[in-house]
């Protein structure tokens, strides 16, 4: 536990991630068939690795399989439903297909807003995009599809605005859906909570120039102290304060 924690050792690192999924609160979310991305991929990685886990085996060999969200988590459900031999892989991405190169707007160092193709992607998907997610449809408790509206994005005073687009309801067929629309923010419940850490507004573990937490000898660094970002990110991260613990560490043992 947090408290046991914090008697056995000097310092404390909290690389807990940013794990809490984005859920999509629509008619229809509690039916069969409609999973988060890291249920069904942690669940392939244990069968991979041979490990026993618990539950419903989830595996998508002969379904129609519709990923919503087309970040890197979605591109992964893309190619791991693809090796499992679904029938169909489909991805849907809310906001507007990326050109395929830097606009004008958007010079380098800055991340570059267009279309990426991953070897996922290769493998097979139809890809779709501007399509926001109404209700999943089923029966007897079963997905059977998931109803769309295509969407517009319009910039007003600055800031875009989506409207749905009248006329343009359709279903498409699924007996499978996999959520991939982003992480939150850290999980609150267990260590951060046991701890009484303090959060930041987007409900990340709140840290000042040290990587410290409102609790004294607690740490916190990567995607649970900045909110799912990257691996070079969170590898740079954890480099600074892991440097920052050592200073910690020496004025301890100096006292
Ligand atoms: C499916 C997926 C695909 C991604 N693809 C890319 C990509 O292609 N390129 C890229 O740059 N980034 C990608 N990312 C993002 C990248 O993985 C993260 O930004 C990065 O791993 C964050 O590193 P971290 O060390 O902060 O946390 P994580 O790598 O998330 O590690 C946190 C670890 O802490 C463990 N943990 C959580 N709670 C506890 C606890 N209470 N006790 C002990 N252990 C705990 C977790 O199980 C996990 O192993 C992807 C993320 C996901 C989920």
């Amino acid at each position: 536990s947090g408290k046991e924690l914090l008697q056995q050792y000097d310092a404390v690192v909290l690389a807990i991630g940013a794990m809490k999924p984005r859920d999509l609160a629509v008619e229809g979310r509690e039916l069969a068939g409609v999973y988060f991305a890291m249920e069904y991929l942690k669940q392939q990685n244990k069968v991979n690795r041979g490990v026993t886990f618990n539950g419903e085996r989830i595996n998508a060999a002969g379904k129609r399989v519709l990923v919503i969200g087309g970040g890197d988590t979605g591109s992964d459900c893309v190619g791991t439903a693809n090796r499992q031999r679904a029938e169909w892989v489909g991805q849907l991405e809310i906001l507007p297909r990326p050109p395929e190169k830097r606009q004008p707007g958007n010079p380098w160092p800055y991340w570059a807003n267009v279309l990426k193709t991953s070897s996922s992607h290769e493998e097979g998907c139809e890809r779709m995009w501007s399509l926001s997610t109404r209700r999943f449809i089923g029966e007897k408790g079963r997905l059977t599809g998931v109803e769309v509206q295509e969407v517009d994005w319009i910039k007003t005073d600055g800031k875009w605005q989506m409207q749905e687009k009248e006329g343009t309801l359709r279903i498409i067929k699924a007996d499978m859906v996999l959520l991939s629309m982003g992480f939150v923010h850290p999980v609150h419940e267990g260590l951060i909570t046991e701890l009484g850490l303090e959060l930041d507004q987007r409900g990340n573990i709140k840290v000042d120039k040290d990587f410290a937490t409102s609790q004294a000898g607690v740490f916190a660094s990567g995607d649970a102290a900045i909110g799912a970002s990257l691996v070079v990110t969170a590898i740079a991260k954890g480099q600074e304060c892991a440097l920052k613990v050592h200073e910690f560490l020496k004025k301890k043992t100096i006292v």
